[in-house]
């Protein structure tokens, strides 16, 4: 009888707790609340919506079209290097001349180029906006237009690189030239560091550049690349597009699978094969996933699309304690949602022999694997290892490839796995009151990034990282990344370089 009153009392207890916490994050999230966290924007001097009526009389969309006309493709081959890199840097000392007089420009090499903007105060850290002007391969027979060309067609550029990322980086050269044209002097000293090799491991490039500022003794307080967007129906339940602001990022390794066994002739296959013990060891790998796992950065991401979406949704989502058992499994089926949240194992090269009529000595999988922030290369091997059980099959780091750990909220400190204020996360404040500005209406929200970007190898000289290229796009749009038709609105490059001239005009927020 007592234990059915307590029961009863149980229940009704996690009931209250359910309904209160979702009334309370029915209200727009700390992260996103515009009166929570001050922004205050009336001095930026650009309009939200900067696209001229006649673009093709305008320098900002010639030289736009100049950078996207360079096939800046960086060879595979570390020996050697693509002319384009270089007429691609001289472009930026020549045409933007304004800002070439107030910030020097210092080429390293072909990968590597940084300018240095020097601010207002010199005892405040400075900032640090990156790019990569290097652009992946083109498959020129798929593409409608010449990748090269940088056609206009009804509002679009058409040209490899224009999302990924000549558009951040020549929106941010634009941004810096308009200022610096009428006298405009940051806050803080503000650094510009572009690499070419970002598609080939940013090891030419970014690496280069930021062991050149360690060495100097320099450590920004934000840095600002690539990595989410303005995410138009990615999420359909939320009927907004999102701001999503990546603060981690996932790392990556890759594990090579091999079992050895006699060379011989096919007619007399042995009894246990190579082959077939390999693919045991595959398919125990694609049935047991490794354990998911809610980053607080991701808990604050779901808290924060509460108010957006209908209400039994939003019960769920604020009451993640409860239901994320149950939920995981459900988003677990959608591929994009699963990687958020577990370490993913991809199965992307199976090779053995290559005589139909010979047994090989060995066959080998490669396993490319993208670890969630928490967890370590190490960690990975262990669990693959542990998944197959099986001492026939040698698992092993492949060599060929570097090992990235994942960057966590504040690289400095990653046993901080949370930030409940976003005011204590540096730069959030001004890029955020940037994209309200220019992106109104779209709730900004913390973000993981699953793939890698060049702001890894800066880890170790900067206090926190934010991912984010003002341009809103649609899933379609985002599929033309690495893709065929790789192209960009007017409208997003001109928003572009607003957000850039609003956000250096308050640096001082952060
Ligand atoms: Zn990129």
């Amino acid at each position: 009888m007592y234990s059915l009153v307590f029961v009863g009392i149980g229940v009704t207890l996690v009931i209250i707790i359910c309904l209160v916490r979702f009334f309370l994050l029915r209200k727009p999230l700390k992260y996103a609340d515009p009166n929570l966290v001050q922004t205050d924007l009336s001095d930026s001097s650009v309009s939200p919506n900067g696209v001229p009526s006649d673009p093709l009389d305008d320098p900002a969309f010639h030289r736009f079209r100049m950078a996207l006309a360079m096939p800046t493709v960086t060879p595979e081959d570390k020996a050697r290097t693509n002319p384009w890199l270089k007429r691609f840097q001289e472009f930026l000392v020549e045409e933007y001349p304004a800002f070439g007089k107030v910030a020097q420009a210092n080429v390293v090499d072909d990968f590597a180029i940084w300018f240095k903007w020097p601010g207002k105060n010199e005892e405040k850290k400075p900032v640090l906006f990156i790019a990569h002007y290097d652009v992946v391969p083109v498959n020129e027979k798929a593409w409608t237009h010449d990748p090269f060309e940088a056609v206009l067609e009804e509002g679009y550029l058409y040209a490899r690189g224009a999302l990924d990322t000549k558009f951040t980086l020549v929106a941010l050269m634009e941004a810096v030239e308009a200022l610096a044209a009428r006298g405009f002097q940051p806050d803080r000293d503000v650094y510009l560091a572009f690499g070419g090799d970002e598609e080939r491991n940013g090891t030419r490039g970014a690496q280069v550049l930021a062991n050149h500022f360690a060495e100097e003794g320099i450590r920004f307080s934000w840095l600002l690349d690539e990595g989410s967007v303005v995410a138009d129906g990615s999420l359909k339940a939320a009927r907004k597009p999102l701001a999503l602001v990546a603060l981690e990022e996932k790392g990556y390794v890759n594990l090579v699978l091999t079992v050895k066994q006699a060379p011989g002739h096919s007619s007399r296959p042995p009894g246990v094969q190579a082959g077939a013990v390999l693919g045991k060891a595959l398919s125990a790998i694609g049935k047991r996933p490794l354990r998911p796992r809610l980053l607080p950065v991701m808990k604050r991401f779901f808290q924060g699309i509460v108010p957006l979406v209908d209400r039994p949704t939003g019960f769920i989502l604020a009451n993640l304690w409860l239901f994320w058992p149950l939920l995981h499994r459900v988003l677990g089926r959608n591929a994009t949602l699963a990687a958020l949240f577990r370490t993913t194992m991809a199965i992307t090269i199976v090779k053995g022999g290559n005589t139909e009529n010979v047994l090989p000595d060995q066959v080998q999988a490669v396993i490319n694997c993208r670890i969630l922030p928490g967890e370590h290369a190490h960690d990975v091997l262990e669990q693959v290892k542990k998944r197959i059980g099986d001492k026939r099959v040698a698992v092993d780091y492949h060599p060929d490839f570097l090992v990235d750990d994942p960057v966590s909220l504040f690289p400095g400190n990653p046993e901080i796995r949370d930030v409940k204020d976003p005011r204590d996360f540096p730069g959030w404040v001004p890029v955020k009151g940037a994209i309200e500005r220019h992106f109104p209406g779209c709730p900004v929200l913390p973000f993981l990034n699953t793939a890698l970007t060049d702001s890894r190898h800066y880890r170790s000289i900067t206090d926190a990282i934010l991912r984010f290229a003002p341009m809103k796009l649609s899933p379609r749009e985002i599929d033309r990344i690495h893709g065929d038709d790789e192209r960009i609105s007017l409208e997003n490059y001109y928003t572009g370089i607003a957000f850039y001239i609003s956000l250096l005009e308050n640096i001082s927020d952060s």
